[in-house]
């Protein structure tokens, strides 16, 4: 070790939303201890998502939802509250809802995430330090994890967490090669958007959450053309509404174990509350409380099953669209400017002029070619680590450091968040929380999930 190593009791590899509510954790909680959070963005608690700067990139729950505070679900209401009496957000006052209702832009939810930080660092012995950099490899050995950065400096921590995040699919070699990444604009980014002819067409690949934020930009940037919208399975997500309460009818049952009888019993539930005149989003809002213990249980011909069959269903039953940006969407299709159609997409097709798409549509045989003047990949999360062309996931798992997780989809840790390696030995160094944690709870990636995991996993390492 060279004498320049800082070193740390944690070291947090990331510092989005993970890897800084840890750290608030952390501080909360008694004892003094060194904490360094490693994070090549300028500002902690934002990662992607929180680093949106649209008013109209809302969070997709509303506040009353969306609490950092696992203790305290108002949290985020009352902080928005203040700010709100504060002058800010002023364009909230024409939601005319009360503020728990309110979906915040995801800006502000970022802003949020600082905040808590900082009142937890100004209340706290410990210490924590925002290292601007990009970890690149990690070694482990029994007393310490040694962390490489790419500007060459080491760091040394008694324990290591992995709060990398998601990786975005277009990031992966696969997609790279189809060339993908370069002609696609990013979902985000309302000035390139601007730049295109207002009446041309853009294609969308994709039709999550991403394509809803996408068509936010594009309206922002002043495109009043076509939107040519392809997913495989061509289905939208649903909007938000506020359903009431639920009686919870998996706590009872614990018989419901294979996807098949659990989608049943969801949409008997579901039907018995239209019967009712209550929506539909009431039941199933009751089934995620249970999602993590029901995959962390099923075997692994029940995951395969449940992620073949039943994931396009929840995907676009329960990660829902905040409402302005749905009214946005329902109302470019009434319009007939958006178009949401089932086909897989085939790869680029050079051409001439804008961007050409080879498309198989959902049915047919035959590959169809579209055009179009910009094309906008929101097709997701490359979650399979063995495919992220990052060089720390790549050194974890040349080390053999971590193994993939089930059905390969992030890394394996046990229920605590240490990692397991690739001979499936718990770490005693090395730790995860969030979206790397994906195949161990499949839901590991949510505000809440995030919240949630924090006070757990700060605990597990306040305990060391
Ligand atoms: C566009 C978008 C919108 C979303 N909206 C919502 C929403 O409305 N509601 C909701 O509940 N969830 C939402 N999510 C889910 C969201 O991912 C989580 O809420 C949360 O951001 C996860 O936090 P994270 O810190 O684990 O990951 P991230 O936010 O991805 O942060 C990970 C951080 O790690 C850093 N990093 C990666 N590799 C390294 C490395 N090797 N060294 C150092 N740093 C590294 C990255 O720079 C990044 O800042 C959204 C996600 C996205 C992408």
């Amino acid at each position: 070790m060279s004498e320049s190593t800082r070193v740390a009791d944690v070291l947090i590899i990331g510092g989005g939303l993970s890897g800084t509510m840890l750290a608030v954790q952390l501080l909360r909680l008694p004892g003094t201890r060194r904490i360094l959070i490693v994070e090549p963005r300028a500002e902690l608690g934002r990662g992607e998502a929180y680093s949106a700067v649209e008013l109209g990139h809302t969070l997709n729950g509303n506040a009353a939802r969306m609490s950092v505070d696992p203790d305290n679900a108002d949290d985020l209401t009352q902080w928005l509250t203040d700010y709100i009496s504060a002058g800010g957000w002023p364009e909230s006052y024409q939601q005319h809802v009360p503020i728990s209702e309110l979906f915040p832009p995801r800006g502000l939810f970022g802003l949020y995430a600082q905040q808590r930080l900082a009142q937890a660092k100004a209340v706290s012995t410990s210490i924590v330090e925002h290292i601007r950099a990009e970890g690149v490899d990690l070694q482990v050995d029994p007393t310490s994890a040694l962390l490489t950065l790419d500007t060459g400096e080491q760091l040394r921590g008694a324990c290591a967490v992995v709060a990398t995040g998601m990786f975005a699919a277009a990031r992966t070699p696969q997609t790279e090669s189809t060339g993908l990444n370069a002609a696609a604009l990013d979902p985000w980014d309302v000035p390139a958007m601007a730049r295109l002819d207002p009446q041309s067409t853009v294609l969308i690949i994709g039709s999550g959450l991403t394509m809803v934020d996408a068509v936010v930009s594009l309206e922002q940037a002043g495109h009043r053309g076509p939107i040519e919208v392809f997913s495989r399975h061509g289905l939208l997500p649903h909007v938000r509404r506020q359903p009431p309460s639920w009686d919870d009818f998996l706590a009872a049952d614990h018989s419901l174990s294979s996807p098949r009888q659990l989608l049943r019993e969801v949409r008997r539930q579901c039907q018995l509350a239209l019967r009712q005149g209550i929506d539909w989003q009431a039941p199933l809002d009751t089934v995620r409380a249970h999602i993590a213990r029901l995959w962390s249980q099923a075997s692994e011909a029940h995951k395969r099953q449940f992620v073949r069959h039943v994931r396009p269903w929840w995907e676009s039953h329960h990660h829902r669209s905040p409402p302005l940006s749905a009214q946005l969407v329902a109302r470019l299709q009434e319009q007939g400017r958006l178009r949401i159609q089932a086909a897989s997409f085939k790869g680029l097709v050079p051409s001439q002029e804008g961007v050409a798409i080879a498309v198989r549509y959902r049915g047919e045989d035959v590959i169809t070619q579209v055009l179009g003047a910009a094309l906008i990949n929101s097709s997701g999360i490359e979650y399979d680590w063995r495919r992220v062309a990052r060089p720390l996931p790549q050194q974890l798992l040349k080390r053999g450091l971590v193994q993939p997780g089930p059905l390969a989809l992030g890394i394996a840790a046990d229920a605590t968040g240490a990692v397991l390696d690739a001979r499936g030995q718990v770490s005693q160094r090395l730790f995860a929380m969030g979206p790397p944690l994906r195949g161990m709870w499949w839901e590991s990636t949510a505000v809440t999930d995030v919240a949630l995991q924090a006070k757990a996993l700060a605990a597990r390492l306040a305990q060391r």
